[in-house]
């Protein structure tokens, strides 16, 4: 009994990138641009909700699909932004963050073999989450194209669907690229999954922080043609109000594939968040000013951070959305982007992610990092400063 226990299909998983470099930027004292995380607090009226619930007494265990008021606030939500009519009695379900949707929407409807069909580099927790259910990953790769914008190959996309596709796995806006699928790209995933007669699960997280400048505004999947009755959306507050660490997320679409996951999801958590519950409630009820303003907000952090990144001497890939851009480190001599984010912190006080961890292609990201600009204005003026050190 003294050899490693953890079971061996999860022996690949070490631990992430993400615990490494932010014990650098701390060892260092280095700007963390690293992990993405905000460092100001969501909507006072949210806080204030969260305290008073706290007080008065939502301590116990919610109800397994989320408390009523809640639900019915994700519902109202989605039909005002997507136009998505949800029944909040049977078409959502509230998580432990988007991850916990993730994982269990994957346990419930993957057979061991099964495959799932995403897009790389991928969000960490879809290659773990995908192995612990015993399916296998069909990556396609995101590379850039001449306009800079990330795409993929439409050969590629069609090679990865087969007769063991059980769902496709997407993420948009997307971490770590910045990318907002088009309507173009959406109808042909939305085509080979009524082809190949799959589900789609699509993690929208970032759902308000598609930036006005970007190909096309975000649309879900979920409102394509034929894609309502497949499709189980994925969405968390978060990212949208600021808040990562309580981890409220929920899950929405039809009923057979909402309750798939609730039953899935009560023997992992059962339920989780009892106070915030309520708060993230009042927040999806903000009014559409919130949801602009913080996208208006995040869109001058990115020029910001860009303007910095591109004077330091990066070649920026432009980000459409999410907190993330991602930067090409060959025109500063670099090639290898995991060599060049442990130095980062020496040369200049700046901790970013090489994104080659989030592909199994290393290759095809072996060059290009992530940096996040979620945080305040004085924090990346003060990183735009340290990085103009690096070209010099
Ligand atoms: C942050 C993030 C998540 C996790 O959301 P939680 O609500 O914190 O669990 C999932 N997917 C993507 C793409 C993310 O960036």
């Amino acid at each position: 009994m003294t050899s490693d226990p953890l079971v061996e299909r999860m022996r690949p998983f070490g631990t992430t990138i993400f615990t490494e470099m932010s014990a650098l930027a701390a060892r260092t004292g280095s700007i963390n641009l690293g992990q993405g995380f905000p460092d100001t607090d969501g909507p006072a009226e949210m806080l204030d909700a969260a305290a008073r619930a706290l007080r008065e007494g939502a301590n116990q265990y919610p109800p397994l699909p989320g408390i009523p008021a809640l639900r019915a606030a994700i519902a109202e939500h989605e039909q005002r932004f997507w136009a998505l009519p949800r029944d909040p009695g049977t078409e959502v379900v509230v998580t432990a963050g988007a991850t916990e949707a993730i994982a269990a929407a994957i346990l419930a409807l993957c057979e061991r073999g099964d495959e799932v069909v995403t897009f790389e580099p991928y969000y960490d927790s879809y290659a773990a989450s995908i192995t612990l259910a015993g399916a296998v990953r069909r990556p396609v790769t995101l590379r850039p194209g001449p306009d800079g914008r990330y795409t993929f190959d439409e050969g590629e996309l069609r090679a990865a669907f087969g007769p063991r596709t059980r769902l496709v796995l997407l993420n948009s806006p997307h971490n770590p690229t910045g990318k907002v699928f088009t309507s173009a790209e959406l109808s042909l995933i939305a085509g080979l999954c009524q082809e190949f007669d799959t589900y789609a699960v699509t993690d929208e997280v970032y759902e308000h922080l598609a930036f006005t400048d970007a190909a096309e505004p975000h649309v879900p999947l979920a409102s394509l043609p034929g894609m309502h009755e497949r499709t189980l959306r994925i969405s968390s507050a978060g990212k949208t109000f600021s808040c990562t660490g309580w981890k409220v997320g929920w899950a929405t679409g039809p009923a057979r594939l909402v309750s798939a996951v609730t039953r899935v999801k009560q023997f992992l958590t059962f339920v989780n968040a009892g106070p915030l519950q309520p708060a993230v409630a009042v927040a999806l009820g903000l009014p559409e000013a919130y949801f602009t303003g913080f996208r208006d907000e995040l869109q001058a952090r990115r020029d910001h951070l860009t303007a910095g990144l591109t004077a330091a001497g990066f070649a920026v890939q432009p980000s459409e959305g999410t907190y993330f851009v991602t930067a090409d480190i060959t025109p500063l001599g670099g090639t290898d982007g995991i060599e060049f984010c442990r130095e980062l912190p020496e040369r200049c006080g700046v901790v970013a992610v090489p994104t080659q961890v989030f592909y199994d292609d290393r290759d095809a990201g072996r060059h290009l990092i992530r940096f996040a600009f979620c945080k305040r204005e004085s924090v990346i003026e003060e990183a735009a400063q340290r990085l103009s050190k690096l070209g010099r």
